[in-house]
């Protein structure tokens, strides 16, 4: 039975019954219907959802940043934030979904021959816990804006967020059962892949369900998009302005409780400004303020769940007994709640579990190198390829260097981050396919040539 856990506390704040086969079949018929019908519309008729989306979001902004906040644990200023994120993403839809979508007219020796962007059906949506809200509206805006339904299976440890979902954009004006969330156990999730309504399949989270579900997805061929793990590198180069460069190291390590798949977690410094860096970001990180994630002043809440933390600790205690500097942070805080501190290790080498392993929690590691064709090696000794951020005050080396980083976005003196213009996934073993902008909107279409003699 999915439970809400305060994270805060540890106690239980509700239990939520798993749906029967029953329901699931009957969403799943009620979704293949519904999306029929939407389908038919225009791309300009269904847009009206996505802006009235927005409006419920922002109209109960307070309650769904409450929810989030009570569900998983993030400091209540960030989770208003992921609420605004969301509404941007449906108003970019709303206002743009027309335009990635439009015919192209491609010249052929037909009289007339064109592309056009068709929906492929009812997806399945298997989303995290780390941003409730945004892992889903950030698939959703373009979903149906592209004439597609929705099922959505959420992490087990939010299912208050997952219910609320279902229920605002039905409040919206969705026609019913065009976007349902399933309350099932993981091992639930094969049987939805193998079945014939579903049409593909999108999936946030970590890189060992990745691989489980693209061979799922792959044995019945429905076209999917797996946006995984990541263990971000952020180079910082001699010449970069440390100060500006440790505010956003801090921020970009340390938000969403480092519990983000874009967070900088492996910080890869230029030995000669390697002290006065690792300085500064100690300060920062230093006077980041845990507590009550209710509370608007709280910077640092709990981890989402009791077994983050555990792991988190682990890869802590073996990084430091394979011979890093514990600089700050670096045990559990003993009382209610999944509370880990601000930690910083320095001196952290390839072979230790804070650089091979993704991280996922508020734990900074610290990697010097002896210049920029080092950093760029380390940088890309992952088996990760998600986000990648680079601090230079040399433009002209950046443009060198950005080619060199495997990654699926690099960020030249700004942290990672994602925006609904801008597409946004990953290489490697940080999946396939992506979200956002023109491109995320064509991932779940069928691309039909038209051809006339
Ligand atoms: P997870 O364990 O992979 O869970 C993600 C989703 O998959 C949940 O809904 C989970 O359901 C479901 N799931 C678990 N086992 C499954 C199975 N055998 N078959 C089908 N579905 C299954 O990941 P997580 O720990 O919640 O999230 C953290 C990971 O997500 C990190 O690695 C992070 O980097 C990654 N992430 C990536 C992005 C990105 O955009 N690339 C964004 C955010 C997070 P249950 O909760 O019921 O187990």
């Amino acid at each position: 039975m999915p439970s809400s856990l305060n994270p805060a506390t540890g106690e239980r704040v509700a239990d939520h019954d798993l749906h029967p086969p029953e329901h699931v079949e009957t969403v799943l018929r009620a979704a293949v219907t519904a999306q029929r019908d939407w389908r038919a519309i225009p791309v300009g008729g269904r847009l009206p959802l996505l802006r009235a989306t927005a409006r419920e979001l922002r109209a109960d902004a307070e309650r769904f940043a409450r929810l989030i906040t009570l569900e998983m644990g993030k400091p209540i200023t960030e989770a208003r934030a992921e609420i605004e994120k969301s509404a941007w993403t449906l108003d970019h839809y709303a206002e743009n979904a027309e335009r990635y979508l439009a015919p192209e007219t491609v010249p052929s020796g037909a009289t007339e021959s064109t592309v056009v962007f068709e929906p492929l059906g009812v997806l399945l949506a298997i989303m995290p816990w780390n941003y409730p809200f945004w892992q889903f509206f950030r698939f959703l805006a373009p979903a149906l804006a592209a004439g597609n339904g929705a099922v959505l299976k959420h992490a087990s440890n939010v299912p208050a967020c997952a219910k609320a979902l279902e229920e605002l954009v039905r409040r919206a004006g969705a026609p019913a059962g065009l976007c349902a969330t399933v309350l099932v156990e993981p091992d639930a999730v094969a049987g939805l892949i193998a079945d014939d309504r579903i049409a593909a399949v999108t999936l946030t989270g970590s890189t060992h369900v990745g691989s489980l579900v693209a061979a799922q997805a792959g044995a019945h061929l429905k076209k999917h998009v797996l946006e995984l793990g990541g263990s971000d590198p952020f180079v910082v180069l001699a010449d970069a302005d440390l100060d500006e460069a440790a505010t956003a190291a801090v921020r970009s390590r340390y938000n969403t409780v480092g519990q983000s798949c874009v967070n900088a977690k492996r910080l890869i410094v230029e030995e000669s400004v390697a002290d006065a860096f690792v300085e500064l970001v100690a300060e920062k990180a230093g006077a980041l303020v845990m507590g009550d994630p209710l509370d608007d002043a709280t910077q640092i809440g709990p981890l989402a769940r009791a077994d983050l933390r555990d792991t988190l600790h682990d890869q802590v205690r073996r990084t430091v007994a394979a011979g890093a500097t514990l600089l700050l942070g670096g045990s559990p805080v003993p009382g209610p709640g999944f509370f880990y501190p601000p930690t910083l290790l320095d001196h952290v080498t390839p072979e230790m579990a804070a650089f091979s392993e993704e991280t996922f929690g508020p734990v900074a590691s610290v990697t010097r190198v002896t210049g920029a064709a080092q950093a760029i090696e380390l940088a890309n000794r992952t088996a990760y390829g998600l986000g990648a951020a680079l601090w230079t005050a040399d433009l002209d080396q950046a443009r060198r260097l950005v080619p060199l980083i495997d990654a699926g976005a690099v960020f030249v003196n700004g942290m990672v981050a994602s925006d609904p213009r801008l597409p946004f996934g990953g290489i490697k073993k940080s999946g396939y396919g992506r979200e956002l902008g023109a491109y995320g909107i064509r991932e779940f279409v069928n691309v039909k040539t038209v051809w006339f003699g």
